[in-house]
């Protein structure tokens, strides 16, 4: 029988890839970039990264196949509308930071929320949106997109869009403007419902206060 290990699941790649094994090496895990991509060992603990699409690891950590996860919020709070997100987080990570906003066209006489009521909105977090909508008491149709949320106003699949924003280049690129701000969000460290095997408590929670270091120390 081999020895149990700890996962942690992080993005493969993307994002929030190289910033999840700075944090990772930054709490002195020696990562072995192995001939398994999907697994990477650490070389000095009994833990392995698991590397995924970052739409899967908020699965990966609910359903307790990885301990630990790294992820953004955004993605979090749109995978478990209805869950206490509070309890799933460990820590905020301090890095990933971007912004969920509602943007519309330039030319549009936009005054306010009430102006999207009736109106078609074009997004990839549907659940993150139609909470808002609901707090606002807006009724407008959703328009669930993978990607290129953007063009879909030009496309005229949509009226106004809900998508993440970090420097608003791409709203320009594309004639838009932000008008609300929906969600705020970070890349958070997250932990599966149960507690890891007892002999992998120790690892476990040196872990966590090595990360929790690290964060500290980087701001
Ligand atoms: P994957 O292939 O893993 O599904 P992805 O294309 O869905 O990747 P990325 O674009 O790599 O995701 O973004 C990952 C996360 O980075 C986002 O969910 C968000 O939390 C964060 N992020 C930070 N800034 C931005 C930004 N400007 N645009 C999009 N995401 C951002
Ligand atoms: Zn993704």
């Amino acid at each position: 029988m081999s020895e149990p290990r700890l996962r942690i699941a992080v993005q493969k790649s993307g994002r929030l890839a190289d910033r999840s094994l700075e944090l990772i090496s930054g709490a002195g895990l020696r990562v072995m970039k192995g001939a398994n991509e999907l697994l990477y060992r650490i070389e000095n603990q009994p833990i392995d990264l698991l590397r995924v699409r970052d739409d899967d690891i908020p699965t990966f950590v609910a359903d307790g196949v990885a301990e630990l996860g790294i992820v953004g919020y955004n993605v979090l709070a749109e995978h478990f509308p209805d869950a206490d997100l509070e309890a799933m987080i460990v820590q905020r990570l301090g890095f990933g930071s971007c912004t969920l906003k509602v943007a519309v066209p330039n030319e549009a006489d936009y005054t306010g929320p009430q102006w999207l009521d009736g109106k078609r909105i074009a997004t990839s977090y549907p659940n993150v949106l139609g909470a808002w909508l609901k707090t606002h008491g807006i009724t407008a149709e959703i328009v669930e997109m993978r990607g290129a949320v953007e063009v879909a106003p030009r496309m005229k699949i949509a009226h106004a869009i809900c998508d993440l924003v970090s420097t608003g280049a791409t709203l320009e690129a594309n004639g838009m403007k932000a008008t609300d701000l929906v969600l705020k969000s970070e890349a958070v460290l997250v932990k599966a419902p149960h507690a890891p095997a007892p002999e992998l408590a120790h690892t476990y929670d040196m872990l966590l206060r090595r990360f929790d270091g690290v964060t500290a120390s980087t701001g």
